[in-house]
């Protein structure tokens, strides 16, 4: 792919124009074209949503059905162009290679776009789809008469037989298969109904997909003397900031009553990470940098005003005085609402940004204990604040161990709000910003008023 600086025509991908959409793309080769900056930009913003919705949907509750719907909406809007399509899958590599979280994270989205594709297929789109990857093929009816009796034997009525089409497949791309006796062996081959191949195909684009991002990432050198690097460095690193930066949850018409007198009692309402952060806050009488900037902004989001941040610092850090305070720390809580330096306004981190971004060290209280704290402190701490039960922490910690910490802390919202799923839509955004589960805790206090009382020393707004 070549980027050129006029904002004059690019030229598609040949391979591109000819695929149609009744196939996916398995991106095996990086286009040949030459492409604006501008359009390299626009693009890849495009890849983006579609990839971030689909981050979104999986941790809302929604049907499979609204979930597609949802999902085609946004291919369709921004990824229908299949030189757009394609393009956009080599930017985003490029940007998305550069570290292990940024390289999980695109992974995972690329995966599940790719499925999602797969699944809206009809019978003939992915057997012309299969043909791709040349070593699946389908077996022509004969073959698959002639081994009726073997094929009959994986667990298929004589109806599913008779409907379904076969493939074969070098036996090492079909191991789970194998090892589970769900197809047919002959002369290293694997021999399996139509149903299977989608998890076969899924498995092999997402093998394929993260070598190819590992290698890039080994030989992603960019070197300040090549020009070309130079010009669109600076537009992939901000692309991958993109993903992090781009939810600017603030409290979205929801009147939190955040202020410098009410925030230390409104901690109830708080997320795991800001929890963590105004523990920290108390015991430790100040926040190192990172965490002033977590816990700042989510503050800012959660509607707490310029003066009330620059009152409410300013009383935590006791162990410095107003002088001091006003000198090295009053500046960067302005900084924060944009007033001061050029940047116009910063907006609260989103869960990707903090759990990707950097790891606490000693001392230090942000980043995402879901994601950052290991299962013993995590189960230690979640004890401690006593939220849910034995059994509902360990549903919690599932999900931390199978490296779904955003889940995790969706099911912490959850039991710390029992009837929540009862109350349509307030949900919306929990596990994907600190910002949405303080609105959203807050508008269940508001909802379940009186049958309730919140009371400062309880550990968890609604703690069972
Ligand atoms: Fe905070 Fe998000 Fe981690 Fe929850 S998942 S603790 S809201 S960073």
């Amino acid at each position: 792919m070549n980027v050129v600086q006029s904002t004059s025509v690019t030229s598609a991908s040949p391979k591109a124009e000819l695929r149609g959409p009744s196939t996916v793309n398995l991106y095996g080769e990086s286009p040949h074209i030459e492409i604006t900056l501008d359009d390299f930009e626009v693009y890849a913003l495009k890849r983006l949503k579609v990839l971030r919705k689909i981050e979104q949907l999986k941790t809302m509750r929604v049907t499979s059905e609204l979930y597609k719907l949802k999902i085609d909406e946004s291919i369709k809007e921004n990824l229908s162009d299949a030189t757009i399509d394609e393009v956009s899958h080599f930017i985003l590599r490029l940007s998305y290679c550069q570290s292990e979280e940024l390289r999980r994270w695109f992974l995972a989205q690329e995966t599940y776009l790719f499925q999602h594709r797969l699944k809206g297929l009809s019978k003939d789109q992915l057997a012309k789809s299969v043909r791709k990857y040349a070593q699946i093929k389908p077996i022509p009816g004969n073959e698959k008469d002639r081994l009726e009796k073997q094929l009959t034997k994986l667990s298929l009525s004589p109806g599913e037989f008779a409907a379904s089409n076969f493939y074969a497949v070098p036996f090492q791309q079909a191991l789970d298969l194998v090892a589970s006796r769900q197809c047919f062996l002959s002369k290293g081959y694997a021999y399996i109904p139509e149903s299977k191949v989608m998890s076969i195909l899924v498995s092999k684009f997402r093998t394929e997909l993260s070598r190819e991002l590992v290698l890039l990432s080994n030989a992603n050198s960019f070197s300040s003397e090549d020009p070309e690097a130079e010009r669109v460095y600076p537009l992939l690193k901000n692309l991958s900031n993109c993903m992090v930066n781009h939810d600017s949850e603030d409290h979205q018409g929801v009147s939190t009553g955040l202020t410098a007198a009410t925030a230390d009692g409104m901690a109830v309402h708080m997320p795991l990470c800001m929890r963590q952060l105004q523990d920290g806050l108390k015991a430790d009488k100040k926040l190192k940098h990172w965490g002033r900037l977590q816990y700042g902004l989510f503050l800012k989001g959660a509607g707490m005003s310029m003066e009330d941040a620059l009152l409410f610092f300013q009383r935590h850090f006791s162990i410095v005085t107003g002088e001091k305070f006003q000198k090295e720390y009053a500046y960067g809580i302005r900084h924060m609402y944009g007033k001061e330096g050029k940047r116009a306004s910063y907006t609260p981190y989103n869960c990707s940004k903090i759990i990707m971004g950097n790891a606490p060290n000693a001392g230090d209280h942000h980043g995402c204990p879901y994601r950052h704290y290991d299962e013993q402190s995590l189960r230690s701490l979640l004890q401690r604040l006593k939220i849910g039960n034995e059994q509902d922490r360990r549903n919690i910690l599932a999900h931390k161990s199978k490296g779904d910490f955003q889940l995790a802390c969706q099911k912490h919202f959850e039991v710390a709000h029992p009837k929540a799923l009862a109350h349509d839509g307030i949900m919306e955004n929990v596990g994907n910003h600190p910002n949405a589960w303080f609105r959203a805790s807050v508008q269940y206090r508001d909802r379940t008023a009186g049958a309730t009382t919140v009371s400062p020393e309880k550990t968890g707004p609604m703690d069972k």
